[in-house]
């Protein structure tokens, strides 16, 4: 549920910074999520879905581009590698404690809007493209089959 919280104030967010440029739907937003941020990435575009739906922005993406963490060690200044899953903070080579810088961002990098100029050829194009997706067969769930 913490995703949700969090996705909802990035939509505000986003719905302000495309509401001052006039009446556009958002169809991409992208989130800096550092690894330290406790916030789960694949749960992120669910919440996402579940925010924008019933609002001019359904069907919009929250893309993420994930930030690792750097850590360093304050004894001999190697960065080892982090294994996977683990946050042992000493330096395998010296014993040393490391230091650990970013991975904790959280930010709305950029935001998408629909050109109004453009707008019947970008929904052909929005149209086209979910065809493709539906012949795929990927296993989504049923989108509004007509007929
Ligand atoms: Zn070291």
């Amino acid at each position: 549920m913490h995703e949700l919280s969090l996705v909802t104030e990035v939509y505000r967010t986003a719905r302000r910074a495309v509401d001052a440029r006039g009446p556009h739907r958002i169809e991409v937003v992208r989130l800096a999520v550092g690894e330290l941020s406790a916030v789960e990435p694949a749960l992120l575009a669910f919440a996402w879905e579940a925010v924008t739906a019933g609002t001019p922005d359904e069907g919009s993406r929250l893309e993420v581009d994930f930030r690792p963490a750097r850590q360093t060690c304050t004894g001999c200044g190697a960065s080892p590698e982090r294994a996977v899953g683990s946050w042992l903070r000493v330096c395998g080579a010296c014993g040393g404690l490391l230091s650990v810088e970013g991975g904790d961002e959280l930010d709305v990098v950029s935001v998408t809007f629909e050109d109004p100029a453009a707008e019947e050829a970008a929904e052909e194009t929005a149209e086209e493209a979910a065809d493709d997706e539906a012949d795929d067969g990927t296993g989504g769930p049923p989108s509004s089959a007509g007929s």
